[in-house]
């Protein structure tokens, strides 16, 4: 796909092999496109997914954004069905930083929880293998074959060459939205004015944090309060000093992700175009020389952090916003301020909205602390539905998208992009491929009253009274 239409065009006519054809062609094993595979699978689907890396997870893996978003409301755990299976697993796995507790998950408002991405691989790995789903890594979606509102194919690269690939339904997981692009449904692009753009991250992984150092104390509320002092003490003192080649105020920080580790969520890469491949290129460069700085940051400055070593920053930008798709509905701060609930939701979430300073002055960090600390902030025992309209992008037959590219504003994507979102809608978007192979009811006028009753039966906690056969519009 050429985003530059000034661009010399060069027409390609030539046969390429086609493969089987397939009830659901999945592109993306982020946490969407992977829930939405195994769901889909799990009910009885034969179900490809396609993956641009060697591994499932997507940015919780390959972009080393080693901690989910919070799971509950502060009073209960908001995620149930894969979601809460892939916790249990993750727990018995001890896949989570070791001062994870069950508290954490059940009942903490605004708790991230942080995991070992090389675990979480693996464990996605076997829930695929064993729920059937056919997986080609290192494999993307280039091209993609419409009639109408209908895709009948899409064209996939890989070391093989090109191979044509028919199926009956489509999930795109992209986080980009790239099948949607490339199929011509309507999208919105984000970054038209890169000013207003969420900031891109490039992450990186630790070795030799001293979490044992007294000031953490014995549980995560010390880990907490020297984070805390890390962001609000001990960076500006940084910025002060001129230790940084940029003044960038705001830094999530160091997760705990084992005994002597930990995963890095700082240095924003302003003004980073993600559908850009200069831009995106331009952005590793000065990513990695960004992650080196924060090293030594932590060297001179952190406590318990005197000898860390930066073991490896991510192989793929960490991308929090790019290009959404026209939804049949668009779940807007509105919705979000009033915790508005819908008789269509597959999911119910708590998050505040965390758009990050989209550039480096103090005006925007004070944006960003008003906004995730003041009203555009859930609270306790609040939750706002995630209906299935914003899903399905407006119009179409047989295609849906889940995770990053749902259809939302810009604020109340700041909350629901976070993993354990991407999780629940990758469960609800397989469900419904279910039952539109199954039925014929297309995605955009599928019978929502069903799909949330299998969603519960598959465990979805979605707490609305009412139901109803058609979607929110
Ligand atoms: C720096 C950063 C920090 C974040 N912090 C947190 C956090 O602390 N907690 C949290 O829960 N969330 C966090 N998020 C948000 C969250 O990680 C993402 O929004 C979430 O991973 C989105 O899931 P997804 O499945 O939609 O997309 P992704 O995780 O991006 O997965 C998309 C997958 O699709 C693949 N792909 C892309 N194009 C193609 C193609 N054409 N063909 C085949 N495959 C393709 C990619 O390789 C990738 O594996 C953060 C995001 C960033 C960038």
């Amino acid at each position: 796909m050429n985003t530059d239409n000034s661009s010399p065009t060069y027409q390609l006519n030539r046969r390429i092999p086609a493969d089987e054809a397939y009830d659901l062609v999945v592109a993306g094993g982020g946490p969407a496109g992977t829930a939405a595979a195994v769901c889909a699978a799990r009910l009885g689907l034969k179900t490809l997914l396609v993956e641009a890396t060697g591994c499932l997870g997507g940015m919780g893996t390959s972009g080393l954004v080693a901690s989910f978003g919070p799971v509950s409301d502060g009073e209960r755990m908001l995620v149930g069905g894969f979601m809460k299976e892939l916790l249990e697993t993750m727990q018995a796995r001890q896949a989570f930083g070791p001062h994870v507790v069950q508290e954490f998950l059940d009942a903490q408002l605004n708790r991230w929880v942080p995991f070992k991405p090389e675990s979480l691989k693996r464990i996605l790995d076997e829930f695929a293998v064993q729920a059937g789903v056919e997986i080609r890594f290192f494999t993307r979606v280039v091209e993609a074959e419409v009639q109408g509102h209908e895709v009948r194919g899409v064209v996939l690269s890989n070391v093989e060459g090109l191979r044509y690939v028919p199926a009956k339904t489509f999930v795109d997981a992209t986080g980009d939205a790239a099948l949607a692009a490339l199929a011509g449904a309507e999208c919105k692009v984000v970054l038209r004015d890169t000013d207003t753009v969420a900031p891109s991250t490039l992450c990186s992984l630790f070795a030799g944090v001293d979490w044992s150092h007294p000031d953490y104390g014995s549980d995560w509320r010390g880990i907490d309060a020297v984070k805390n002092r890390t962001k609000t003490e001990l960076l500006p003192q940084a910025i002060a000093d001129g230790h940084f080649s940029q003044e960038d105020r705001f830094m999530p920080g160091m997760n705990k992700i084992g005994e002597h580790s930990g995963a890095l969520n700082g240095g924003h890469v302003f003004n980073l175009n993600p559908l850009s491949i200069r831009s995106l290129s331009d952005g590793m460069v000065f990513g990695r020389k960004l992650a080196v700085e924060y090293a030594e940051f932590y060297r001179q400055y952190v406590p318990g952090c005197e000898q860390v070593e930066l073991l490896a920053t991510a192989p793929v930008m960490g991308v929090r916003d790019s290009r959404r798709i026209v939804g049949e509905f668009e779940l807007t701060i509105e919705d979000f301020r009033e915790r508005r609930q819908f008789a269509d939701q597959v999911a119910v979430y708590n998050r505040p909205t965390d758009v990050h300073p989209t550039n480096t002055s103090r005006e925007e960090y004070e944006r960003f602390l008003k906004d995730f600390h003041g009203k555009d902030n859930l609270g306790l025992g609040g939750s706002v539905g995630i209906p299935y309209s914003i899903l399905v992008p407006r119009g179409w037959n047989n295609l849906w998208v889940a995770g990053r590219c749902h259809s939302s504003d810009t604020k109340v994507h700041g909350s629901i992009r976070a993993q354990s979102a991407a999780y629940l809608m990758g469960q609800a978007v397989g469900t419904a491929a279910a039952q539109s192979v199954r039925t014929g009811q297309p995605a955009c006028d599928l019978d929502t009253r069903a799909l949330v009753e299998t969603l519960r039966g598959a465990g979805a906690y979605l707490p609305q009274a009412r139901l109803s056969a058609s979607m929110t519009r």
